[in-house]
């Protein structure tokens, strides 16, 4: 169902999918948070409405919702930055990416604070704003001791600022002096042996050194050692370079020595907040999904569904969630939909192919699952009895890895339904019965309609090609016929996208052959068939 509904993920892509398409968050861990809502909605009214409760608020405050987005756009990915610092891993770069979240609490705390003062908050809105502590003395601490661009590695230093540790700031002086005093005697040795192209190198294995071009060595002191021969220049070290030569280092690795150390001191402050660190990660996560669903609502005219313990199902003029984003060249056409267990819990859509029956199976899945997950949903107005379970078996699907064949996984997962489903559950079946022969076919669409109506008795939209199947309502209390309007102009037809009740009148396969392309003596042959 997970996948029939493209609840995470679609075949064009992740933009395509439920969670592409409400996925307004800021940050990584609402993005994370928001993908395991939709995998995970809920049935327990009371979170449900207190999620809602926060979005309202935030509609009612417009400015404050815009206020706090903005500062959400600023945090990283506290979550794992914490986790892996206090798995003694991560470098420089998660402490400043911590460091500039953190900077954002403040601001968005407040902002937060005044949402509360200006529309009565819930308790579950005050817990949140609780959960996001503010961490002063960290910033604090990060403020003094990051530098601006930390390396990725964490031994060569770059991490500490100058003026946080006394006896890093004289390593590190003794270094830049011992440079200084190199630059000057370079200055000084080529006064003194009248070599202008002498100069002072440093290399790995040598250290420091003096390099003489060979045109020049006539020119070199006494004092001078050699160290190495090179095809256009000679290497000297002195005594006086070397002495240097191991000042500076020695300076050089105590200074990376101790930047370490600091660096190892910070991330253990991390790790001592690890609880609250991630408590308030967690917060924030679910901040950012309702002020994204806010925003959500705010832009697509979403509104809040009334959630109750009902059987019911009733939509006016609902849409669907991703195709009315994704919709270019048309708009999308909206639809009621009433399902109610004693008159109406099983509706039987017929209409040609492309009228728009999938798309209006699902759309109602979809809201119903928006709702669970305490979002508001694409309609006018919605009121929905929260379901137990979501079914979905749309198209068929061939399963080629397994080697099932078409029939056989969709008789798999029909069996699956049937077996699973309950009076609480949305059952949304998509021309079942389309992979065999056309009686066969029919008469297995027929007896689980019965079943599902006669004994499980859930909420159950069932699309079909099967025009026979409308007959079950002549019968059955709980069901109704409901087709998709298209219009017949000369030969052509036109998809009118409007759900109503009754039965289709015909298939329309010629027309829609028609449109598909097929030539004119096909259809005109294809006529005369179908009137014999
Ligand atoms: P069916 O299942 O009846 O063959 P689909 O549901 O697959 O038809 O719809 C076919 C196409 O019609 C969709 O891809 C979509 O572009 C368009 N469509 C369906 N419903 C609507 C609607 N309510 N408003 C606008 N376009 C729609
Ligand atoms: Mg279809």
């Amino acid at each position: 169902s997970q996948r029939n509904l493209d609840l995470v993920d679609s075949p064009t892509g992740r933009q395509h999918s439920l969670l592409g398409a409400l996925d307004k968050t800021a940050t990584p861990m609402g993005a994370r948070k928001l993908r395991d809502w939709i995998l995970n909605p809920l049935r327990d009214l009371k979170t449900l409405n207190a999620r809602q409760d926060i979005i309202a608020s935030f509609l009612a405050e417009p400015f404050l919702l815009g206020q706090c987005r903005e500062s959400l756009k600023g945090i990283r990915d506290i979550e794992r930055t914490t986790s892996r610092l206090s798995q003694n891993a991560g470098n420089g770069r998660d402490l400043l990416s911590l460091f500039t979240s953190l900077q954002k609490l403040p601001n968005l705390k407040s902002d937060l604070e005044a949402l509360s003062e200006q529309v009565p908050s819930s308790d579950y809105q005050d817990h949140l704003v609780t959960q996001l502590h503010l961490f002063p003395d960290l910033t604090d601490l990060f403020e003094k001791a990051l530098t601006d661009e930390p390396p990725a590695g964490t031994k060569d230093g770059g991490i500490i600022r100058d003026g946080f540790n006394a006896e890093l700031d004289e390593l590190r002086s003794a270094s830049r002096d011992g440079k200084q005093w190199l630059a000057e005697l370079q200055e000084t040795e080529r006064k003194r042996t009248g070599i202008d192209t002498l100069k002072i190198k440093f290399n790995n294995v040598f250290g420091y050194f003096l390099e003489v071009t060979k045109a020049k060595v006539p020119l070199v002191p006494d004092d001078y050692q050699r160290k190495q021969t090179m095809t256009n220049a000679e290497r000297y070290i002195t005594p006086e370079l070397k002495e240097m030569e191991s000042k500076i280092l020695g300076a050089d690795e105590r200074a990376k020595q101790l930047e370490y150390e600091e660096f190892v001191k910070l991330r253990q402050a991390v790790a001592d907040e690890l609880d609250r660190l991630q408590q308030c990660a967690d917060s924030l996560a679910t901040l950012d999904i309702l002020l994204g669903l806010a925003e959500l609502a705010q832009l697509y005219q979403h509104t809040r569904p009334l959630l109750d313990d009902s059987r019911d199902l009733e939509i006016t003029n609902g849409r669907h969630p991703v195709l009315e984003q994704t919709l270019v060249d048309e708009k999308f056409i909206p639809n009621d939909t009433l399902l109610e267990s004693e008159t109406s819990r099983l509706i039987l859509l017929t209409g040609p192919n492309m009228a728009g029956k999938s798309t209006y199976i699902r759309q109602v899945a979809l809201i119903t699952l928006m709702a669970q997950i305490g979002a508001y949903v694409p309609a006018e107005k919605a009121r929905i009895g929260l379901v137990d379970r979501i079914f979905c078996r749309v198209g068929a699907s061939d399963d080629l890895t397994s080697g099932q064949s078409t029939f056989m996984v969709e008789m798999n997962e029909t069996s699956l339904i049937i077996n699973n489903a309950t009076e609480n559950s949305l059952v949304i079946l998509d021309e079942i019965g389309r992979g065999t022969a056309t009686f066969d076919g029919l008469s297995i669409a027929w007896s689980v309609a019965e079943h599902i109506h006669d004994i499980i008795q859930s909420r159950t939209l069932f699309a079909t090609h099967y025009h026979e199947l409308t007959d079950l309502s002549r019968t059955r209390d709980g069901v109704e016929n409901y087709n998709v309007a298209v219009r017949e102009w000369n030969d052509d037809i036109i998809f009118l996208r409007k759900i109503l009740p009754g039965t289709a009148d015909k298939s329309y396969g010629i027309q829609v052959a028609r449109l598909a392309g097929l030539p004119p003596a096909i259809i005109d042959r294809a006529k005369d068939i179908l009137s014999h």
